[in-house]
């Protein structure tokens, strides 16, 4: 494919490396939980499960299985209308299992269920629930999914002890047909964003914006606006990198010092934390973040 953009030297990664990462994959290897970290190859693990100077070491793992509702042109993550049935094990069994591996900070993702009358809500929460009650020193974040505006199950992730309610808006209001499932809207995951931090003001919210897709710098700075607009705390920007040939192409590579102006503008705007770069993705060393931006 001619027209296929060149990788640049700045996404070019390294192999991780540093003690508390191999000490935190040799625990991982008995527990029986599979992170998101290891399963994507993701470039940050060694920095993630190192923890930076505070030492609070994040993973990511996947909840509700691994076949999804949606189908979004940018997400390599399978497809079915009818997956199979929640495992009512998977919230003891995944709390047992992150008490033992001794993370600073869990970020909770999941596929989308609407499948389920509550959009699995309630399993999510019980795993929140379930988490902080074997250990309550962990921080815990959720990515949720937009539950379709549904505030019954909004409010039950909001107020079940998480620290952090994370939905993702992934791009400008523009190209949001382009790049999400149809179901997902630019409008309704602001609404999903502002109804959590209605139910609870206490909630940290975050969100994160892939880049070079084909948005303009208005568009990225119109929609970190409507981001604070509607009480956001953190955000997270990182560059879209297509998963198969069937998904969304590259629009283009934003240069490093693109993504730094992104984090400016970000402290400016008056986001607790604003995470840039090219290879950042939503959960990049959130714990880390978290807990720099609460003792500033
Ligand atoms: Fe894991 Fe997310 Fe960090 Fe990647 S960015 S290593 S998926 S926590
Ligand atoms: Fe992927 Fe999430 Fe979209 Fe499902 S809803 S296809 S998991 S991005």
């Amino acid at each position: 494919d001619a027209e296929r953009l060149r990788l640049p030297p700045w996404l070019k990664t390294t192999i991780p490396t540093g003690s508390k990462f191999s000490e935190l994959k040799a625990q991982l290897r008995s527990l029986n939980l599979s992170t998101v970290c290891e399963e994507a190859r993701c470039p940050n693990i060694g920095e993630c499960w190192s923890g930076g100077q505070h030492g609070t070491s994040t993973a990511t793992i996947m909840l509700m299985g691994d076949t999804c509702t949606r189908g979004c042109m940018f997400c390599s993550v399978k497809t079915s209308r009818a997956p199979p049935p929640l495992d009512p094990n998977e919230p003891a069994h995944t709390a047992a299992a992150i008490k033992q591996w001794g993370l600073g900070y869990i970020v909770l993702t999941s596929v989308d269920r609407d499948d389920l009358p509550d959009g699995g809500s309630a399993h999510l929460a019980e795993t929140v629930r379930e988490i902080k009650k074997q250990n309550s020193e962990i921080l815990v974040e959720c990515l949720v999914p937009d539950f379709r505006g549904n505030k019954e199950s909004i409010a039950r992730l909001a107020d079940c002890g998480l620290d952090v309610f994370a939905h993702n808006i992934e791009t400008v209001e523009r190209l949001t047909p382009f790049v999400r499932d149809r179901r997902a809207g630019y409008r309704q995951t602001l609404k999903v964003l502002k109804t959590a931090k209605d139910i609870n003001p206490d909630l940290v919210t975050k969100s994160s914006i892939m880049l070079g897709l084909g948005e303009t710098d208005e568009q990225v700075e119109q929609t970190m606006k409507d981001l604070r607009s509607v009480g956001v705390d953190c955000l997270t920007l990182g560059q879209y990198m297509q998963p198969t040939k069937r998904h969304l192409k590259v629009f283009e590579y934003v240069t490093p010092a693109k993504f730094k102006q992104w984090e400016e503008r970000g402290a400016e705007l008056g986001f607790l934390y604003t995470a840039s770069g090219p290879l950042v993705r939503s959960s990049y060393r959130a714990g880390e973040f978290f807990i720099s931006s609460l003792l500033k």
